[in-house]
Parts: C-alpha cells; structure tokens; sequence
C-alpha cells in the first residue's frame, strides 16, 4: 500500500448485495458484460453531450467506442470506454454507495426469491456490482473528462472493502475495468464466448464495440428505417435489449410521424406486466434520441404515469442536440412531441380493441391496472372512456369483460343511470343482497372488484349521459316501479292489514333498538331472497369507499346506514307474530342485532365480529335442542 491508497468500507445496503451476489452460483452471470457495457455507453452518452455544450474536456479527439480484451492465461479481461470518466468523489459517490430509493427493499427480494437475478439487476440498475458475479478481484481505472482531474484507481475482492489510490501516471479519458475472473468462470475469457455474448445482449448498443480488433455490435437505428424493412425478429431482439425482458413484446408500434412535427417512434407493450413496477417506480420512460443520438435514457416526461409499462424510443428531427434535460419540458416541440405519443398509443389500442378483441381483454388483464389510473387526463378522456373494462352481473364468468359501451348498448327501457357493485370478488357480489331487485329487474350491474375501481367511476362521472351510480346507494322505490323479468313471487301469502301494521311496530321496535347506529329502519322493496340488508342514504358513498378513506383519513366516522327488512320472508313473518305475543321478548333483540351485524359484516364494514359470532354460536345452541326435540332425537 502507498501513501496516498485509502481504504473504505462498502456501505451496508452494498455489503449485503455484494454478499447475494458473490455466494450464489446463478446461470446467468453473463449479464456483468451486459450491465458493464451499458455503463460505458452511458459514459459516452454523457461525454458527447458536454461536448455537445462546447464544455471544455481532455483528450477532446479520442474516438467514442468501447474496447474489450481479454487474456485466456491470465484468466482476465478489460472493458474500456473513452467516456466521461469519473473523479475520485465520484468513484466513492459511485460505486460504494447506492443512492436509490427501495435499495434495501430490492436486495431483501433478490435474496428471498432465489430466482435468476438477471432481469431484476438491469431492471432496477445496480449493475457494476454484478462484476463480483465472476470476478474475484475488479481494478478500476479512470480519468475525469476535466483537464485538471487526476486519475484514480478503485480496487476491490467485492468482500467488504475497497481501496482508492490517486495515480500520478498519466492515463487517457475514459475508464477502463480490469475483472480478474473466479476460477469457476475462467472460460469467459475466450474470444468466441465473449462474442456471443456482446451479440446476444448488446448488439444495439449506439456506441462501436470493438473485442480485440474486430467490431462486434451492428449500430443500427431501426426506428429510423421504414416499417416494412424491418423484421418481425430485429423488433424483438431491440425489444429485448430494451427492456431486459426474455418474452418476446405483445404489441410492435412503429411509426414515422411528419406534422406538424417529424418524429420516429417505436414503442412496445410488453406481454407481462412487470411485477417490479411497485418497488421501482422510477424505472421507466422513453429513450429520447435527436437525429440518432441518444440524449436520455427513460424520459419520464414523454410518456404519463399510467402508460409507464410501454417501451421504447422516439427520436426528433426537430430538436437542438444540446438541449438540457432540464429545459426539455419547457420546450414546445417536446411537449407536442409527448402528447402524440400519447395519442398514437391511444389510437393504437382503439383499434386494437376494435378489431382484436381478445387480443385487448389480454392487453387489459396485464395492463389495466395501471392503465387504469388515466382517468384523470382529460386530454384523452374520450378515449379512455371507451378503452376501460370491467366484468359485469351479465358476463357468464369472471373472465369475461365488456366495455361501456356494450353496457349502454344493453339497458333496458327507462334506465337513465349505470349501475355499479364494489366488493372482493366476483363470488361475493352475486351473493350480495343489494344485487336482488336487479336481478329482479334484469339490471346488469358493472362488477367493481378492485378498490380502485371506484375512484375511476366515481371521477369519471358519468358515461355519454348516463351517471354512475352505486348499488347500494340506488333510490329502490324508482327501480321498483320497472317491470320484473319473472313474477318471483315469494312463497307467503300478502301481509293482512293487521299483521302489516304490526311490522312497521315491529320496524319502530327495531330502530329503539339499533338506535344511533342507523339512520332508519324501513321496509325494504329491493329484496327477495334475503330478510334485511344496510343501504346508504343516496348520493352516499359506498360501504367500500368509505372504508378506503377511514384508512387514509382516520377521523372519518362511519356514515350512518338505513337498515331495510324484507315483509316477506319467512324468518320476518315469525318475528311479527312473536312480536305480536310479546313486543318485548329478547328474541327480537337478538335478531334485529343479528340481522344487522350480519349485513354489516356483508359489506366489510364491521368493525369487530366478536359478538356476532357469540350470538349465533348461542342461537345454534339454542336451535340444536329444539330440533333434538323436534326430531324426538334423544
Ligand atoms: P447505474 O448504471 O444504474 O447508475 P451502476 O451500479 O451500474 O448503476 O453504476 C453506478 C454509477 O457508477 C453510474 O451511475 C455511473 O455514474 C458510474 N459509472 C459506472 N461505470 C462507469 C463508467 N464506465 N464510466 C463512468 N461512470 C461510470
């Protein structure tokens, strides 16, 4: 060690990524080449856009390429660019540190899932590490494009420390990386595999890659070529390289656009949604080049949120090359630029939904989730409008989707409003008693199942001019005077006048009971098959939107509900004539309580099911010795 060598300790969220990575023996190692290449390119990128600038830099005509060689004796090889370099401060800001939000959170998933890290490292951007996949010792060394930079050199075994030493011996721009391989990876160091993968993974890279002599990558802008010059096979190898996915893309959008502003873009929709997105959100965007050259990676301006699962590139005619990221959005060309791609993608699924309609319910079932948050844009709201789907009381099993329009297409005669049901699944709303009277009435009634589903609609407003409205919030008595598609006539006689005015006693008795835990006790029109259920006052939020916003707003009280009772079931006859017995007996308690815990446990909005199980349990009990005596079991 010299005078002026330091030695640092990685820090912690490094050490244990360093640790998963030295240990494991994974099969796609060859990936370090992938990520390290990528690195040098974006060195170049940078280096040409300060030179773009008129920024004054050091060895000003060194050629941008990438060079690697390799000794099949020594068991080693080197990858070097003539990029922008890097000063000591940046060498340990750099490589020792990770500064990404969701690092620890990553390295816990990588540990955890064992799976093939390949896709997971390029995707999030932790790429230099994955050096120590094959290499036993790496020694960087690198010179500042800055003319008053002296050259350092990074030295490590990837085990815990790192070394920096400040060189006095003159080395040119760029960095350069010495990888010394583990003996079980020694056969990397051959021309022929070193070839191969350069081609598989990094073919499209904009920079020459020379191995040896030889150039191996074909630097080509298909984006730039016309449609029908390219290959089905050449968009998903560029696809591939794009996005680090191993599937080939689900949809190919290319596209030469020439007013008012000339633009190429490429854009791909990937066949899965990427399960990554929640712990990495920042990885997205577009590749912004300008006259083939790349100024940006990811550019999250060119694309809103909610369509960040697309990939791909535009490239502009029209835009100066020393354009700073910073000023991009300012730039009118830029954002007209944004907002066509936005339309083409949504002109592109318009049609796709059109004419391949499986094909979109595909598109949906991946990507709807977060599609689906585009409610709020309103520069393509009609669109949009058109392009949401949601499963229904009317599709024949959960898989199936209708739109909006299929919905409206379908209404019956004096329907003025599109119904809507939020809850867990599918299963549970077929169940649910609010669905009755619609069922009663031939209703379709749109299935809300995911909890964002409500603030879409309940955004959204309204569909052509028709208002959404929520199922348990419908005024019953405007359903009720539409006609029933079969007389379902339940099995009891009409209620006498005398035993009716007993039920809206026994409905008072009721409330006396619930007391401040409603809002009223009434007769319920909606219900066949069930005894009661709760309804919220109209215009009320639903039970499940209510929920949403009690946990993200803690002060929000419960609304108060209407409790509706049904005349004509059979557990409410025998209710009127115990009542009529005696209007105080304990039976009447326990029911109504039943009755109305149950009904909030339907709706999810129970708080505590304590007590609601104590009681039936206690009821069963109870129900056991009558039918033991009953049945003259003894
Ligand atoms: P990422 O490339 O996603 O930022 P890495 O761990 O691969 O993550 O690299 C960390 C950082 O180290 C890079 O952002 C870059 O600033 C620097 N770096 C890596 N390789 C080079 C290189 N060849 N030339 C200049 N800087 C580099």
């Amino acid at each position: 060690m010299t005078e002026n060598t330091k030695k640092y300790e990685f820090k912690a969220e490094v050490k244990k990524l360093l640790d998963i990575l030295v240990h494991s023996l994974y099969t796609s190692r060859e990936i370090f080449l992938r990520e390290l290449i990528s690195n040098a390119s974006d060195a170049l990128d940078k280096l040409r856009f300060e030179s773009n600038r008129g920024v004054e830099m050091s060895d000003k005509d060194l050629p941008l390429e990438i060079r690697i060689e390799f000794d099949d004796k020594k068991k080693m090889l080197t990858i070097a660019d003539t990029g922008i370099g890097m000063t000591r401060d940046e060498v340990i800001a750099n490589i020792g540190t990770i500064a990404k939000s969701g690092t620890e959170e990553f390295v816990r998933l990588l540990g955890e899932t064992k799976a093939d890290p390949a896709n997971m490292i390029g995707k999030f951007g932790v790429g230099f590490y994955s050096v120590f996949m094959v290499a036993k010792e790496v020694i960087v060394k690198t010179k500042s494009f800055r003319n008053d930079e002296k050259a350092v050199e990074w030295k490590s075994d990837g085990l815990g420390e790192y070394e920096i030493i400040e060189l006095d011996e003159k080395l040119p721009r760029g960095t350069k990386i010495e990888v010394y391989l583990k003996d079980d990876a020694s056969e990397i160091a051959e021309k022929w595999r070193l070839e191969s993968i350069i081609k598989k993974h990094s073919n499209f890279i904009s920079h020459p890659i020379f191995l040896a002599k030889d150039k191996i990558n074909t630097v080509s802008a298909i984006w730039r070529e016309p449609k029908s010059s390219v290959k089905k096979e050449q968009y998903e190898e560029f696809y591939k390289f794009l996005s680090y996915d191993s599937d080939a893309p689900m949809d190919v959008i290319h596209k030469a656009v020439d007013a008012p502003i000339q633009f190429n873009v490429l854009l791909f929709i990937p066949k899965k949604s990427n399960d990554m997105f929640w712990h990495d959100r920042e990885n997205y965007g577009l590749d912004l080049y300008v006259r083939r050259v790349l100024i940006q990676h990811k550019n999250k301006e060119l694309l809103p949120e909610y369509l960040s699962f697309v990939k791909g590139v535009v490239d502009s005619e029209d835009l100066p090359l020393n354009i700073s990221r910073e000023t991009l959005q300012e730039n009118i060309v830029f954002t007209k630029i944004a907002s066509s791609v936005s339309s083409t993608l949504f002109s592109y699924l318009s049609d796709k939904a059109k004419n391949d309609s499986a094909g979109y319910n595909e598109f949906w079932k991946e990507h709807g989730k977060i599609f689906k948050l585009g409610y709020g844009d309103y520069s393509n709201h009609d669109k949009f409008m058109e392009l949401i789907r949601f499963n229904s009381s009317e599709c024949k099993d959960k898989e199936e989707l209708i739109s909006l329009a299929d919905y409206t297409s379908r209404m019956k005669e004096g329907q003025k409003e599109i119904y809507f049901i939020t809850g867990a699944n599918r299963d549970a709303l077929r169940l649910d008693p609010h669905m009755e009277i619609f069922r009663n009435k031939g209703l379709e009634v749109l299935f809300l199942t995911d909890p964002v589903d409500e603030f879409v609609v309940q955004s959204l407003h309204k569909y052509k001019e028709f208002d959404f409205k929520s199922a348990e919030a419908v005024d019953s008595k405007k359903l009720s005077e539409m006609k029933n598609i079969e007389e379902k006539k339940s099995d009891l006689d009409d209620l006498n006048k005398d035993d009716e005015k007993h039920f809206f006693s026994l409905l008072s008795k009721m409330k006396s009971i619930l007391s401040e835990r409603v809002e009223d006790v009434v007769k319920s029109t909606r219900l066949v098959d069930s005894a009661s259920c709760v309804v919220s006052k109209d215009e009320g939020l639903s039970a499940s939107m209510q929920k949403i916003l009690r946990m993200t707003n803690k002060e929000m009280g419960q609304s108060k509900k209407i409790f509706e009772v049904n005349p004509d079931h059979k557990l409410v006859r025998n209710l009127i004539k115990v009542f009529k017995k005696d209007p105080n007996d304990d039976f009447i308690l326990t029911v109504t309580e039943q009755l109305f815990e149950s009904a909030l446990l339907q709706e999810g909005s129970l708080d505590d099911p304590h007590t609601l199980i104590q009681r039936l349990n206690k009821s069963l009990e109870q129900s056991s010795d009558w039918y033991v005596e009953v049945k003259k079991i003894s």
